[in-house]
């Protein structure tokens, strides 16, 4: 929701996923506005949470999902209190003041958050800049598909700097001269830039405001000091099922560390990947079964065979990326860069990827046909006229 916030179409309680009477009528106690502190004991006969106020909750599990924390940018300037970052509803609120017409908005960063920053800013009629060494998300959608969705700022008027950013600084050293000659006077913004970014290729930019958009880190904390395994930076280990090493507690969502026997430890930053953690760590605990048991051996063994799905907005077009839309036979449906399209992914005949873009309902057919490994000829799924959501109501439920 953290564009429709921006935009202003959705107000803050817009953006709740729940109000308080729907936690009351889930028998749900809410304790908000309080930290966790972490968890004590194990499971099954003393485990609880302590609370940063010290209340002590006692619990037969518990779940972590402390979700990610913005990563700062590692140069010089960094650490500036007048960076923004985009990950809590105050970060939004702060950065929704700064998007105003004329407003000089550096982004840094032109991945999936950065991205559509720029395009909310943009829209909104901020002067943006956009500061991104490489064409992004090339490895998940593609060359052509990740070039055409990186062009699309430059169309939308923002200006890209293909270069990687080494300081930022205030622009309080900055010169009379240099700032008539950078500066001047923006509608949105004061009549001399607040802040300057220097970029590897040398350039200064001159701006009101720098959107730092460069990935998030798992936020550990509270695993860290309930004493469970944690790879710095990298999350909280957890099996399958989300069973950390701590008996009794989980962890799902943005914080956890998944153990994949093919890919190895794996960490998502998807909101349907949260979600699916959370599905499997709930059917554990409702099981009730140990780690021995053979249901739990499913549980620990269902994301094995989860197709990763995700989306992005940006400059009113909406992508959605379902598996591994970049290996295998391709097939393209319509004309890449002229929406709507697809381009999809055929392993041994069986549909294991696709990048649709503007294709609506349909998007979500060719999410169910690639989730079932569907075999669709290449020339019918190449074929605009195919029916493909008629093909998905056909699968197995
Ligand atoms: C700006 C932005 C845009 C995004 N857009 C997309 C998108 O378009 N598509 C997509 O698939 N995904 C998107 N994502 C990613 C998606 O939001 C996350 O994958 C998802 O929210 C992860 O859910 P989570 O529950 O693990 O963590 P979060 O949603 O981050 O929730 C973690 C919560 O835990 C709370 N918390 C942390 N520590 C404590 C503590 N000690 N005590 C109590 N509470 C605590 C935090 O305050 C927070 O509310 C976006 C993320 C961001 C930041």
């Amino acid at each position: 929701m953290s564009k429709e916030l921006l935009r202003g179409e959705v107000d803050e309680s817009g953006i709740r996923l729940h109000d308080e009477a729907w936690f009351a009528a889930s028998d749900i106690a809410l304790h908000q506005g309080i930290s966790v502190d972490r968890a004590v004991g194990s499971a099954p006969d003393d485990l609880a949470v302590v609370l940063a106020d010290g209340q002590t909750l006692p619990a037969a599990a518990v779940v972590l999902a402390t979700g990610g924390l913005a990563r700062r940018l590692p140069v010089v300037g960094g650490d500036l209190a007048e960076l923004h970052h985009l990950r809590t509803v105050d970060d939004a609120r702060r950065l929704r003041q700064a998007l105003v017409p004329g407003r000089r908005v550096c982004v840094v960063g032109g991945g999936l958050i950065g991205a559509e920053i720029a395009s909310t800013a943009s829209d909104l009629g901020a002067q943006v800049i956009l500061v991104e060494p490489t064409l992004p998300l090339e490895a998940v959608v593609g060359r052509d598909v990740a070039r055409w969705l990186h062009d699309l700022h430059v169309a939308h008027g923002v200006r890209v700097v293909e270069a990687a950013v080494v300081e930022i600084r205030t622009a309080a050293t900055t010169s009379t001269r240099d700032r008539s000659t950078r500066g001047g006077s923006t509608p949105g913004g004061s009549t001399s830039p607040r802040l300057e970014v220097v970029t590897s290729d040398g350039q200064v930019l001159a701006v009101d405001d720098v959107v730092v958009g460069v990935g998030g880190i798992p936020d550990t904390r509270v695993a860290e000091a309930s004493g469970l395994e944690v790879v710095p930076g990298s999350g909280v280990v957890v099996d399958g099922a989300g069973r950390t090493t701590g008996a009794g507690v989980y962890a799902i969502g943005d914080v956890a560390l998944h153990e994949h026997p093919r890919l190895g430890r794996t960490r998502s930053e998807h909101w349907d990947a949260a979600t699916r953690s959370a599905a499997r760590a709930a059917a554990a605990i409702a099981t009730g079964d140990g780690p021995e048991s053979e249901r739990e051996q499913e549980h620990e063994h269902e994301h094995e065979h989860e197709t990763p799905w995700f989306w992005t907005d940006r400059y009113g077009h909406h992508v959605e990326v379902t598996g591994d839309a970049v290996h295998g036979d391709r097939v393209v449906r319509g004309v890449v860069g002229e929406p709507p399209f697809a381009v999809l992914r055929l392993v041994d005949g069986a549909l294991t990827g696709a990048v649709t873009v503007d294709l609506g309902p349909t998007g979500r057919a060719v999410r169910r046909l690639v989730e079932a490994g569907a075999s669709v000829g290449a020339d019918l799924l190449g074929d605009p006229a195919t029916d493909l959501r008629a093909l998905a109501r056909r699968l197995p439920r």
